[in-house]
């Protein structure tokens, strides 16, 4: 069975989880495309995004 994956409204972590454990935000079952950042500190995408920790994050979240 595959789980169903959200992602963050605000900080666009993706997440089975309703509630973002990042920054507390509601998640969304809309969202499209996904970067896996494993170096925060050398991703540019990361940079661009404004994340700072390691994860898979959707690239765009309605
Ligand atoms: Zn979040």
């Amino acid at each position: 069975m595959t789980k169903l994956l959200k992602a963050c409204k605000n900080c666009s972590l993706i997440t089975e989880e309703d509630v973002c454990q990042l920054c507390g935000n509601q998640t969304s079952k809309e969202w499209q495309g996904y970067v896996i950042i494993i170096d925060h500190t050398r991703s540019e995408i990361a940079k661009r995004m404004g994340i700072n920790v390691n994860g898979k994050f959707a690239l765009k979240v309605r």
